[in-house]
């Protein structure tokens, strides 16, 4: 299929975002019925010299203990929170409201709710793939929520919660590529953000993409429409955000890595990685975690990642 010749230039929803903005706190609903085109065959465990699905054990239910770090974040008043605002359905800067919202905004909602009894109370700091990391251990943020890999290089620098969703990387072409998995790449230009798992996967490819980073999924999309990449790879999450913005775009081939995703916290504050677990408990139980998948992945909805526990 051949894209006709207004789709060709970036559209303007594509706008790459500024750095670091802030946004008011809050969500609005759009119905995104996606599940279809995540499914795809399971990926081979990554291996790895450490447990990087096993998270601190909570201690009960989730409770604002005196001079834990909970306490010091209820008494600023909101959760600091580092977010994507370009990745539709998990954390989006919806344009008709301003709002951000999409299945990781849930997350930091019910954080907020346990916290406060209020889930509006967050401010959403909007950060790069690359800031995630920086952002934890300088303390500007309280919590990241970013479509963020939980891997053992990470675990070095900072903590994660346990996993509270499982993608996996895969590609997107145009429509009317040959192009029908990572195998085919060999040599071509394939687009990821600087600072993801994505881009290192890439490089690691035995096909020998060449990679091409950017700072936003979004400004790959806009490199995939001018014809200036020949695939994104990214985890299936994320396409499938990319391909309902833009329909003349398929995914393609198996998964070919394991992307579990972890809310990070800083190393300082075992306590809230412990606060923050118990609320992931309450959201798998009580149907809020099926109810986030369903309204922004779509269905059916599978069993969430199952809590694993170290420490
Ligand atoms: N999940 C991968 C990562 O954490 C890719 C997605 C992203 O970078 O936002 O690096």
């Amino acid at each position: 299929m051949r894209r006709p010749a207004w789709l060709r230039l970036p559209p303007l929803l594509l706008v790459a975002a500024a750095l670091a903005a802030w946004s008011a706190p809050g969500s609005a609903a759009v119905t995104a019925p996606l599940a279809q085109r995540l499914a795809g065959p399971a990926a081979a465990p990554a291996t790895t010299s450490c447990d990087p699905t096993a998270s601190l054990r909570p201690a009960g239910r989730p409770q604002v203990t005196p001079g834990s770090f909970m306490a010091k974040i209820r008494a600023r008043g909101y959760l600091i929170a580092g977010v994507d605002q370009n990745t539709y359905h998990f954390g989006y800067l919806n344009p008709l409201d301003g709002k951000i919202e999409g299945f990781d905004i849930d997350m930091l909602h019910a954080v907020a709710a346990a916290i406060f009894g209020d889930p509006s109370k967050v401010v959403y700091k909007a950060i790069s793939d690359a800031q995630r990391i920086p952002a934890i251990q300088s303390g500007a943020v309280d919590i990241v929520a970013h479509t963020m890999t939980i891997n053992c290089a990470r675990m070095q620098q900072v903590d994660f919660s346990t996993v509270y969703y499982d993608a996996g990387q895969r590609v997107l072409v145009q429509a009317g590529s040959p192009v029908r998995s990572i195998n085919d790449l060999g040599g071509k230009k394939v687009c990821a953000t600087t600072g993801s798992t994505s881009i290192a996967n890439i490089k690691a490819a035995p096909a020998h993409p060449i990679p091409v980073a950017v700072r936003y999924w979004t400004d790959c999309l806009v490199l995939l429409q001018q014809g200036q990449v020949a695939a994104i790879s990214t985890d299936d999450s994320i396409l499938a955000g990319l391909a309902a913005q833009d329909p003349w775009t398929r995914m393609v081939g198996p998964r070919f890595t394991s992307e579990p995703y972890g809310l990070a916290i800083s190393k300082q504050h075992p306590d809230f990685v412990r606060f923050v677990n118990a609320v992931l408990a309450r959201l798998r139980s009580d149907g809020q975690w099926a109810a986030s998948y369903a309204h922004w992945v779509g269905t059916p909805v599978p069993a969430p990642p199952p809590a694993r526990y170290r420490g």
